[in-house]
């Protein structure tokens, strides 16, 4: 579903990602862990087109990302992306925020995009609070919403960047109840997360990043069984 080969990405002078090459299977889970500024978002948002590269390819259900031929647009309404900042509409409701690109980008009418909204914050535990703004609800809630109002979109995949690092410890759960619910659904995943409990029960495999590099990309149980490299077991020791 995502194929990632030889991808480099400069800033200026900075190689912010260094010869990465992995793929992301129909149906997986692979969780991207490592160290701040290892390069995790940057190569996450090149999934969808959010950060450019400056070579290698970069593949979506075979839709070449880097071109520009690929209609970046059409393709990212197909991939779900939720961030650490939930990035909801302030001024809409909740349930405006779930109908806004329905209507707008896949051209669903009013009423179909709304039922489709409104099942959705059901399935988030939200139903009740549709006609609230996002910033009438905790951070946990609005990430619900902002979780529901992706898979609205009927996602063919969903990349999360951090979804859990703003939330206060009470309400991570409740995020990763969901995503894990997802994983179990079969929805191919890409998951930039810290929360190692998340990734030993749903991840595939487990992406460990370092300096702009792939230093480690194994199935879960060989990651956590005995990383390779000494920086992901070092990574390990401190946040396990
Ligand atoms: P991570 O998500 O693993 O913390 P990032 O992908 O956000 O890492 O960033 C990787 C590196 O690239 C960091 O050193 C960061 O400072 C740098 N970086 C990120 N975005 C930019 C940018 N727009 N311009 C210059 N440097 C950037
Ligand atoms: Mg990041």
């Amino acid at each position: 579903m995502i194929e990632i080969s030889h991808v480099d990405k400069f800033y200026g002078t900075f190689k912010v990602l260094d010869d990465c090459t992995t793929s992301v299977s129909k149906g997986e889970v692979v969780v991207v862990c490592g160290p701040s500024g290892s390069g995790k978002s940057t190569l996450i948002k090149t999934v969808n087109g959010l950060e450019t590269i400056n070579s290698g390819e970069i593949h979506v259900d075979g839709i070449k990302v880097n071109d520009r031929k690929t209609n970046l647009s059409k393709l990212r309404s197909r991939i779900g992306m939720v961030f650490q900042n939930f990035e909801l509409f302030p001024h809409l409701s909740v349930t405006e925020n779930l109908i806004l690109a329905q209507t707008k980008v896949l051209g669903r009418s009013h009423e179909e995009a709304r039922a489709k909204g409104l099942a959705l914050l059901d399935r988030v535990g939200l139903k009740a609070h549709a006609e609230k703004f996002p910033g009438q609800l905790s951070g946990g809630q609005q990430q619900r919403v902002a979780i529901a109002r992706a898979l609205a979109m009927d996602p063919i995949a969903m990349l999360f960047d951090e979804p859990t690092s703003a939330l206060d410890p009470e309400m991570i759960t409740e995020v990763l109840d969901i995503m894990v619910q997802l994983a179990k659904e079969n929805m191919t995943m890409m998951v930039v997360t810290h929360e190692m409990g998340f990734a030993k029960k749903v991840a595939n495999r487990v992406i460990f990043m370092d300096q702009g590099k792939i230093a480690e990309d194994a199935k879960k149980d060989d990651f956590f069984g005995k990383p390779r490299s000494e920086r992901a077991q070092l990574f390990l020791s401190k946040i396990l």
